[in-house]
């Protein structure tokens, strides 16, 4: 829940808001409050899309302010990962929107939206709604890049794979994760068995027909001395891959229960993966570390580090505030702040290359 509407009486509804003086309009004139009713830790903004149900528990689909649309398709996935940081009891709830609601808010959207990301769960699960998403998608912003979050393994099934073709977005990249070298290993961490095979032949297809792949890696405990096999894999059978990415982790969900088999601090897991970044960068390959705090990382990498932690989870510790790289650093999930406390660095003026002489 983002906020909460005191004497709330318009009923269930999506909402685009209007904010005008003190008053706030959710969707027609025949729904106002007073802004002081609207507790929220949030600022609401003039175009932002809300869900509100009969009780007015309002959750926030989409920010004005950011721009970037994400559509949600369901909480269910096919894949139980070790560390997704998505819990088992939050799999288990359908926590997407009825389809008619999400058609609908597609079609709220504003038309100037610079970047859509779809997202679950596993959002192909939700076949007939999913295929009608991508439709919509492409009718309505055609010239706008879709990020499609999925585990592959749906692409590997021949059928959904010709339809998705016929219905994709023009700018549509797709981003998979890779868990190790060997069946074995991704398998071990999907805790499915059969999904390397599958997620693969996904790839495969999505290669063969045009479509742009973004391969993800979660570096942890269980994958750190595979990330060169992992990379010498990519470069040997996916050389156009669009671009591949290391990930830091999130520990919530699974991630935080399965902690200690798991976790490894930003700094060792960026040892870890500096060899494979080189390999992929030295074959011509796209890469990019996500996640990761610049201090946690040598400032020679700095330039392929993205603040990829959405405005709403990223934290900072207090001795962030000496730092000269602040501004441009991707900081820590507030998840990961709270549960490993970790020690920082902050970069002065001279390493981080600003001369005041
Ligand atoms: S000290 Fe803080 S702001 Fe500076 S690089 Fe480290 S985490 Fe980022």
């Amino acid at each position: 829940m983002n906020l909460y509407i005191n004497d709330y009486t318009c009923g269930p509804r999506l909402a685009k808001i209007k904010v005008e003086g003190d008053k706030i309009f959710l969707g027609d004139n025949s729904c106002i409050v007073p802004v002081g009713n609207i507790k929220s830790p949030n600022k609401l903004s003039d175009g932002d899309i809300l869900t509100i149900d009969r009780w007015g528990r309002g959750y926030r689909l989409y920010s004005n302010e950011e721009h970037n649309a994400t559509i949600f398709m369901t909480g269910h996935c096919n894949s139980n990962c070790i560390m997704c940081p998505t819990s088992d009891k939050e799999r288990q709830i359908d926590s997407g929107l009825p389809d008619a609601k999400l058609l609908s808010y597609i079609d709220m959207l504003p038309s100037d939206i610079s970047h859509v990301v779809v997202t679950g769960g596993e959002p192909t699960l939700r076949v007939q709604l999913f295929l009608k998403v991508m439709k919509k998608l492409t009718d309505r912003f055609p010239h706008i890049e879709t990020l499609l979050l999925t585990n592959g393994r749906s692409l590997s099934v021949a059928s959904f794979f010709e339809k998705l073709k016929e219905y994709c977005p023009p700018y549509l990249c797709i981003a998979i994760p890779i868990h190790g070298d060997t069946p074995e290993l991704h398998d071990k961490i999907t805790r499915v068995s059969g999904s390397f095979n599958q997620t693969n032949r996904g790839i495969r297809n999505l290669l063969s027909a045009g479509i742009a792949v973004e391969i993800r890696v979660i570096v942890s405990k269980m994958n750190m001395y595979v990330l060169e096999g992992i990379a010498k894999r990519i470069i040997k059978y996916y050389p156009n891959v669009y671009t591949v990415n290391f990930i830091g982790m999130e520990t919530r969900g699974n991630c935080a229960k399965n902690f200690s088999s798991i976790y490894i601090g930003h700094r060792q897991a960026f040892e870890a993966m500096r060899n494979a970044i080189d390999m992929l960068v030295m074959a011509g390959i796209n890469t990019s570390i996500y996640n990761f705090p610049l201090c946690e990382v040598d400032a020679g990498y700095w330039g392929i580090c993205r603040k990829s932690i959405s405005p709403e989870k990223v934290r900072f510790p207090n001795e962030c505030d000496k730092c000269a790289v602040k501004a441009e650093c991707g900081g820590f999930f507030s998840t990961t702040l709270l549960m490993t406390k970790p020690q920082v660095s902050p970069i002065g003026p001279r390493e981080a290359g600003i001369c005041h002489c």
